[in-house]
């Protein structure tokens, strides 16, 4: 079965501008975070394994500080170009409405086999992105449900809070409202996920 059936059964690739994609010839170690005002604000966390973009759905959004243990679901996999995208999904579609990308930049595991350390339910990593930064942990705590964990280190910190300080799109410097006023969105709706 391919990783990305739950991706392409989910959505209509004649309505959305998302990309169909295709399962990759190889894996980088590259990460992306989407800000995605959906029916719920959260954050899309993407990490590039397997041939595909590994994905959980962070609804508050990471936090700096080592003490903040932050619920992430596992979604279905998503086609390695996915982490390319910014933009509109229409409403009454999977996922409608705005995707800002938030933080993009490589990972490096802690260990050689990403795949195996995510079907044992924990993966130690560092990012070097442009906004994230240092060590980081994910841990399954039973079924879809991980805690996404920042490790104590130089780039912890108990009092900056990176989600409201860097609001803006690393790609195109936008607010999601910005986005939504560009591309044909609903702006109001896109505005309340902003700072
Ligand atoms: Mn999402």
């Amino acid at each position: 079965m391919s990783p990305l059936k739950d991706y392409v059964k989910k959505r209509r690739f004649d309505k959305t501008p998302e990309p169909r994609g295709k399962i990759a010839p190889r894996s980088q170690r590259r990460f992306v975070i989407q800000k995605h005002r959906a029916s719920a604000l959260h954050y899309d966390f993407r990490l590039e394994a397997d041939r595909v973009l590994k994905s959980w759905a962070v609804p508050k959004g990471p936090s700096l500080d080592p003490a903040d243990k932050r619920l992430a679901m596992e979604v279905e996999d998503h086609p390695v170009e996915y982490g390319g995208f910014e933009g509109i999904i229409p409403e009454g579609e999977y996922g409608g409405c705005t995707v800002m990308l938030w933080d993009t930049g490589t990972y490096t595991p802690d260990t050689d086999d990403v795949g195996k350390a995510l079907r044992a339910g924990e993966l130690r990593f560092t990012l070097e992105g442009k906004k994230l930064r240092g060590g980081w942990v994910l841990v399954r705590t039973g079924g879809r449900k991980w805690l996404l964990i920042k490790r104590t280190d130089a780039a912890a910190s108990k009092t900056a809070d990176i989600t409201t300080e860097k609001p803006r799109s690393v790609k195109t410097r936008r607010l999601l409202a910005g986005i939504a006023r560009d591309e044909g969105g609903d702006v109001a709706k896109a505005a309340t996920g902003d700072p």
